[in-house]
């Protein structure tokens, strides 16, 4: 069962309030335009709108999510290869407050859900372990989403390794 969180300086949800990071640019330039017909300035269509917002802009839920992305992998990729159980006991924290608290309300208690099925328990006993179940996880937004699915077992190469031709250096 997923959490409604209430934030104390606004008195309103996630859901409650109009959520930048719930939405990709495209659709937020389309919400928050102005409504007024003689302002020649807004685009009237959302053809006519950026794909991309400039990069000082806030991040919408695909910036947001691909940062997020690499901040976990990178994670993921750089825990031990035998951590101790307190290291265990934190990561494990982190994820269950990471995904309470990820700022896309609908992302998180999708997640949550995810999370919540049988198999799909944080797996973080070494670095191999993690680094699989986080690919796991992220494919599960994929498949949600009508991405292509990440082949697990390159996870290494793209989050630790780099490629065998040196690009990465
Ligand atoms: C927990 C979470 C939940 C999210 N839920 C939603 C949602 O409900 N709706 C929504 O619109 N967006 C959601 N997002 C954002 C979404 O997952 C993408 O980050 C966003 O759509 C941008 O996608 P992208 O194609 O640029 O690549 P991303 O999916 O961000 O991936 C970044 C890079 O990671 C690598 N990669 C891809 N898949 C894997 C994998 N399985 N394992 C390892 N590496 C991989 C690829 O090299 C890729 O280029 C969520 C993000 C997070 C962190």
């Amino acid at each position: 069962m997923s959490t409604t969180y209430l934030f104390a300086d606004t008195h309103q949800t996630y859901s409650q309030i109009r959520c930048r990071t719930c939405t990709n640019v495209r659709d937020w330039m389309q919400m928050t335009k102005p409504q007024n017909p003689s302002n020649h300035a807004a685009p009237k269509t959302t053809a006519l709108l950026p794909s991309l917002a400039p990069s000082d802009c806030p991040a919408d839920v695909e910036e947001l999510g691909r940062s997020t992305w690499t901040l976990l992998h990178t994670m993921a990729a750089t825990y031990p290869t035998r951590p101790s159980p307190a290291q265990q006991t934190q990561t494990k924290s982190f994820i269950s407050l990471f995904s309470n608290l990820y700022p896309c309300s609908h992302c998180a208690g999708d997640f949550r859900d995810w999370m919540a099925r049988p198999g799909n328990a944080p797996r973080m006993n070494n670095r191999d372990e993690f680094g699989l179940w986080m690919c796991e996880a992220h494919n599960a937004v994929n498949e949600k989403l009508g991405k292509k699915v990440f082949d697990c077992s390159q996870w290494k190469v793209r989050w630790l390794d780099g490629p065998a031709d040196g690009r990465c250096g």
